[in-house]
């Protein structure tokens, strides 16, 4: 093929043999040997994704409520990586080339042809594969993807420099976190000197929603549970920082902080108690926007009369497009946004589950490769 680096015939990868059983490292799983438009990325730094989670538990909810339990086994999940390219297949993208940096994203192939691919949205596209259900993602050292005629899987970062690593440890959770948090804020319309409003502000989501909400000048208040999150979430810049386990009605508190409600209302968490009462805390005009997917059929609980009436804009968000990704990437690559990321060995992801499952992670786990 067409250049290599010194690649190993074997490499460590985290299986999940069906879904509910618990991750299996294997470390004599072949490196695979990229054909034609393919390419091999070796795996740098990879995010942990609730999505990750429930997808290995079997509950990762649907657009029915009901869970996702069609996906490619045994399943390799990751959907935060960065990585640079090591070898090429001989019908790759001219425009990679060995060590270029590369993203893998939640989606993997897009049509480029239907209404949602044309449009600029592509998380959408009717036709696309991803790296949770479809493809193995970046929980493996070596990763295989495709590169060529328009069928990328991968975003394109630029050059690697492996030296620094304070950026590339927080590049991966962009490329989903990050991105699904912006592509929030975008949604929301917020303007400068108006408020935002996060519930699980301290989480993967909401502490990039925080940031990306303060990049558009906004002022913000994070909303999450417990008292340790109070310093984690004001030292992101927000105004005000409102603790659910000690606060009986949030909802006053908000009006109250924000004179009159909030302009636009995120919510990141996905507990089902998250979704009552979430208009007492919007503005008269203002927006909501939700991104946090609750298991089984949770209803959003808000009167149609005050939807109409108090004109609110009700929208949810699956991660973002192509373009909203690199336009997230950008903010983080200027400094604008920092996310904050504990670094694990990789071999220590299934103690980054049980943290998640804990609720007690603030910011984002990275694995290191
Ligand atoms: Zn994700
Ligand atoms: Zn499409």
């Amino acid at each position: 093929m067409p250049g290599t680096t010194s690649i190993p015939e074997t490499q460590t990868v985290a299986l999940v043999h069906k879904q509910g059983d618990p991750v299996e490292f294997d470390d004599t799983y072949p490196v695979p040997v990229p054909k034609d438009n393919e390419i091999l990325v070796k795996v740098l730094y990879t995010g942990v994704c609730q999505s990750d989670l429930h997808t290995k538990a079997g509950t990762a909810p649907s657009a029915t409520g009901a869970p996702i339990t069609n996906i490619k086994l045994p399943h390799v999940g990751g959907h935060e990586g960065v990585g640079r390219v090591v070898a090429l297949g001989h019908q790759a993208s001219s425009n990679i080339t060995l060590n270029t940096l590369i993203g893998i994203r939640f989606l993997s192939t897009t049509c480029h042809a239907c209404e949602y691919c044309v449009a600029g949205l592509d998380q959408y596209c009717q036709s696309a594969t991803n790296h949770l259900h479809h493809e193995d993602g970046s929980f493996q050292q070596y990763c295989l993807l495709r590169s060529g005629k328009g069928t990328e899987d991968f975003v394109v970062l630029g050059d690697a420099d492996e030296a620094d690593t304070d950026l590339l440890k927080v590049l991966g959770p962009t490329l989903c976190a990050g991105v699904t948090a912006y592509k929030a804020v975008k949604n929301s319309g917020i303007q400068k000197g108006e408020w935002l409003t996060v519930v699980g502000a301290g989480g993967g989501l909401g502490h990039f929603a925080v940031q990306y909400a303060l990049a558009r000048s906004a002022y913000v208040i994070g909303i999450d549970a417990g008292s340790h999150k109070h310093d984690f979430i004001t030292s992101l810049g927000a105004s005000h920082y409102i603790d659910i386990t000690q606060t009986p009605d949030i909802a006053s508190e908000v009006q109250r902080l924000t004179n009159g409600g909030t302009h636009a209302l995120i919510v990141t968490s996905g507990h089902p108690s998250a979704f009552t009462k979430l208009g007492d805390m919007i503005r008269t005009g203002g927006s909501l926007c939700m991104v946090g997917i609750p298991p089984g059929e949770v209803k959003l609980d808000m009167p149609v009369s005050e939807i109409i009436i108090r004109g609110l804009r009700i929208q949810g968000n699956l991660v973002g497009s192509l373009a909203e990704t690199m336009e997230a990437v950008e903010l983080v690559r200027q400094g604008k946004v920092k996310p904050r990321v504990q670094v694990l060995p990789f071999r220590e992801l299934e103690r980054a589950y049980e943290l998640l499952e804990s609720g007690k992670v603030m910011g984002r786990i990275v694995l290191k490769m």
